[in-house]
């Protein structure tokens, strides 16, 4: 994996940016010590490490903005952090760059029961709002399975899902607005509490940027009330083919499920030996289908998925008798990934999407991968929405497993885009995605997503080696092209 190369100029200075940064934020909130910078060294994606140069957590808004403008000034590069739980590798450090983690900024700063609102600072995490907001009967709905530890910043930066994103939407369509510090130290605010916003539509676009931006100070969010009934229905299947069938055959029915999530027989066995909550060893594939809102529709609707289910060879069906049994069926899907943890010293994870019609032929071919690398793979996805979170088994300390695992996932993803899919998901382009890129994207795509970059960060200081396979210097891509004397449109003023 390479890197941008170190700035041996800003490391010579590190003593004196040091002492600067601590002015701007006292106390203990500059972190130095080598072995202090060590838990900081990674984040989801452990499978790549390098401390970074220096740990900054300011606590302010006016903080933030001091650290950028310093940093701009000094030409130092910086990599915003929130609760480090990425799998992309969107949060690894740079040697040579402040760490400037989030992880104070835990506030809940208003809840409108009322506007059917939330404004929260970006280091409280995803549950967090939820927990806040339930005495009241409301919750936040995208939940990721890392909502215990991972922030709504990070959430924002990486626009991710859950597994009832399928009828909520992802993070981009539960923000209504956010707060945003540009490296310049510009405080600026995008959408807000109204629903819609006046002039182009940017918030869509910090949603999902990875950190390349800006910093995320403040975020407004939707919260719903709890829908009447939830039920969910374990259902067991012959065939992955089959589950996907049903799935398939559900969404053309009209019928939106609150989740829709599908494991294969390896995930299964994993997570039903972590959280033992009764799933079914005897089958090839199960799928979890929650139905929520009023019981009158709720019923209707577990009828109509039960019959297209039989008709696609489903064996057992069970329904959720009350509240802790639906948590128990759920308990194992978002436990999957630590469950796989249990069976295989190390594993990687992969996020592709693809048309769910694919499902069965991604999986055959994913299968014909795995023997030829001579590395298991595990699978759980969002099978309503099609992506996918294929699990490769692997051991680092191997020679060689970590990069056969690599290759491996490089394949499914390319595999994902041949058959009309996308490269990610939920979990970001990162570091993990990066060289991927331009199986998706032509030189010129990247070039005009890399002029939007360039909009926000001229100097390319915020989070470098992110998502760009290569940067190109924006006055580069600003570079006016004069054809034998002739410029293009030379009806337009010129500045
Ligand atoms: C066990 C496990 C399960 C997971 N399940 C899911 C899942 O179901 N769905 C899903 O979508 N993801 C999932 N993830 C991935 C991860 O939790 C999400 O990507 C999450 O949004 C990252 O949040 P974070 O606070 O940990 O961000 P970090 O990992 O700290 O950072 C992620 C990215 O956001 C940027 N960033 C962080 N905070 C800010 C900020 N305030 N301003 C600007 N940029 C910022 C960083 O630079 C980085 O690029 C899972 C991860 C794990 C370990």
């Amino acid at each position: 994996m390479q890197m941008p190369l170190p700035d041996q100029r800003v490391l010579a200075r590190r003593d004196e940016i040091i002492k600067a940064l601590r002015q701007i934020v006292p106390g203990e909130g500059v972190i130095d010590a080598p072995h202090e910078l060590r838990p900081y060294e990674s984040d989801g994606l452990t499978a790549y490490r390098q401390p970074p140069m220096v740990v900054v957590l300011p606590e302010t808004v006016e903080q933030v903005a001091a650290v950028l403008r310093y940093c701009k000034g000094q030409n130092i590069k910086v990599v915003p952090r929130g609760s480090g739980t990425s799998l992309s590798g969107g949060a690894l450090p740079l040697a040579d760059a402040v760490l400037l983690g989030m992880g104070r900024f835990k506030k809940i700063l208003e809840i409108d029961y009322e506007d059917r609102l939330a404004v929260v600072q970006p280091g409280v995490t995803n549950l967090a709002i939820t927990k806040a907001v339930e005495g009241e009967g409301f919750y936040y709905a995208p939940d990721p399975s890392s909502q215990i530890a991972c922030s709504i910043g990070g959430n924002v930066a990486e626009n991710s899902g859950g597994v009832h994103c399928l009828k909520y939407g992802l993070t981009t369509n539960n923000v209504l607005g956010v707060q945003l510090v540009t490296m310049e130290g510009e405080i600026l605010r995008f959408g807000g509490k109204a629903l819609e916003a006046p002039g182009l539509d940017l918030l869509g676009i910090i949603v999902g940027s990875e950190g390349l931006l800006g910093v995320v100070t403040e975020v407004t969010v939707r919260i719903l009330p709890k829908p009447e009934t939830a039920k969910a229905l374990l259902i067991g299947f012959p065939s992955v083919e089959a589950a996907g069938q049903c799935v398939a055959d559900t969404i053309a029915a009209g019928i939106i499920p609150a989740g829709m999530e599908m494991m294969d027989k390896p995930a299964i066995h994993a997570a039903e030996a972590f959280v033992q909550v009764g799933y079914p060893l005897d089958v090839e594939a199960l799928l979890i289908v929650e139905l929520d809102g009023p019981e009158a529709e709720c019923s209707h609707l577990i009828q109509e998925v039960e019959a297209i289910a039989r008709a696609n060879q489903a064996g057992m069906i069970r329904i959720s008798r009350d509240e802790a049994e639906r948590l128990a069926f759920w308990a194992g899907r978002k436990a999957a990934f630590p469950a796989v943890g249990r069976i295989s010293p190390d594993y990687y994870c992969m996020d592709g999407t693809i048309p769910r019609a694919k499902l069965p032929v991604v999986l055959r071919r994913m299968n014909a991968l795995s023997e030829q690398y001579g590395l298991g793979v595990a699978n759980v996805f969002h099978a309503g929405d099609g992506n996918l979170h294929p699990l490769i088994l692997y051991d680092a300390n191997k020679p060689g497993e970590l990069e056969r695992a690599e290759e491996f996932g490089a394949d499914i993803l390319r595999l994902c885009v041949e058959v009309g899919g996308v490269l990610t998901g939920e979990h970001g382009v990162g570091v993990e995605k990066r060289d991927l890129m331009p199986a998706m994207f032509s030189e010129g795509d990247l070039r005009q997503q890399q002029r939007l970059k360039c909009a926000f960060d001229p100097e390319l200081l915020l989070n470098p080696g992110k998502v760009f396979p290569s940067l190109h210097r924006c006055a580069e891509l600003g570079r006016m092209h004069v054809h034998r004397g002739a410029v293009p449109f030379p009806e337009l003023p010129r500045f």
